[in-house]
């Protein structure tokens, strides 16, 4: 029921207003290009670690085993910056078309304080507490229904 009701707002969201003066946006700017620069730096480190680790010789079943699993992680990891940084270049987008620091569910500015912890937030912090909430819901919901199927 409360979905529909984020979606028609997000639809009213006025996009293209400038909030922020152009300093502001452009130390934003600045923000962002640094944790680009940061996560492909980490990304790279991630990747050739894992061609390392699959040039390895293993004598020792369990040996391989474990590092098979530390390879899942790495690639978990790799996907969470794969990630992070894709929200990093949109938020960089939208300081270039003037929508930065706009919340996308409400319209409404997102606070600067929170624009300096999280500058990829996209959600100012009353419609991301919403967003949470609802998350929780639905996972609380989910665990429920794979329950009564056990496979
Ligand atoms: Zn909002």
């Amino acid at each position: 029921m409360l979905r529909p009701l984020l979606l028609l707002r997000s639809l009213s969201y006025p996009r293209g207003r400038v909030l922020m003066d152009q300093e502001k946006l452009l130390y934003f700017k600045g923000l962002l290009e640094g944790m680009l620069h940061d996560l492909l730096v980490e990304a790279g480190k991630t990747a050739t670690d894992m061609r390392q680790d699959s040039n390895g010789d293993f004598p020792d079943p369990t040996d391989r085993a474990s590092l098979e699993s530390d390879r899942n992680f790495l690639l978990r990891i790799k996907d969470r910056e794969r990630k992070l940084i894709m929200k990093v270049k949109e938020a960089m987008d939208r300081v270039d078309n003037g929508t930065f620091g706009i919340c996308e569910s409400c319209g409404r500015p997102i606070s600067e304080k929170r624009l300096m912890a999280r500058p990829v937030t996209t959600l100012c912090i009353e419609c991301k507490t919403e967003g949470e909430n609802q998350e929780r819901m639905e996972r609380q919901r989910g665990t429920k229904v794979r329950r009564s199927f056990p496979s």
